[in-house]
């Protein structure tokens, strides 16, 4: 029964996750801040995490971020209980924020085929965003199919490079269980079904 013991293999530990989120954080206080001589300043950005996932890696990087931004969700979903994507994800939760003029950051926690962040994307940019940026923890090159195209000055922001195993933890699922671990794995294969 214990939660640990699921697990294969650790990819990322707590402390690396740490200060990765830390630098990302760092990144998007140097972009979106005050400006400079050759930057006019911006409005603070609007995060929007993207439920379920991404709830622990938005928690972490909002609190070192040193800007005063807004927070909201969405939820697009194409992932059945398994570990392969269904195809075409579809809004099911949508903003409560009006983006209209505002620059976005998407907080994903994972980008795999691509297609999640596409969708949400081009919702985002039919509410009036004027830039979309992306913040994915982890990036899965080696599975995209759909290539995302950010909005304006929008910037991809990614924590590590994810080799193409179906990973759990810091927030991500297997049957909508592991979220809770506070590193990132692969789970032995007795517990993939
Ligand atoms: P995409 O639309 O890019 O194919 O998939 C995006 C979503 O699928 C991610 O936000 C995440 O929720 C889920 N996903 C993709 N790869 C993985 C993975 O390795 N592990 C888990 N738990 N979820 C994943
Ligand atoms: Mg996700
Ligand atoms: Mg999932």
């Amino acid at each position: 029964m214990a939660l640990h013991s699921h697990i294969e293999r650790v990819l990322w530990g707590q402390d690396q996750i740490a200060r990765r989120v830390a630098e990302l954080a760092s990144e998007i206080t140097a972009d979106c801040g005050a400006g400079d001589s050759a930057h006019p300043p911006r409005p603070p950005p609007v995060l929007v995490g993207v439920a379920t996932g991404a709830f622990l890696f938005l928690a972490d990087l909002v609190r070192t971020i040193e800007l005063p931004i807004s927070v909201d969700f969405v939820r697009a979903q194409s992932y059945g209980s398994g570990t392969l994507s269904s195809g075409a994800p579809v809004l099911s939760l949508d903003l409560k924020i009006d983006v209209k003029g505002k620059h976005v950051i998407l907080v994903e926690d994972i980008v795999d085929t691509g297609s999640t962040l596409s969708c949400l994307i081009s919702h985002l940019e039919s509410k009036g965003a004027s830039s979309v940026s992306v913040c994915a923890f982890l990036d899965k090159p080696a599975r995209r199919k759909v290539h995302f195209q950010l909005v304006g000055e929008g910037k991809f922001y990614r924590g590590f490079e994810c080799p193409d195993y179906f990973v759990v933890g810091y927030g991500m699922d297997y049957a909508e269980i592991y979220r809770n671990l506070p590193y990132i794995g692969v789970l032995k294969p007795e517990y993939y079904e």
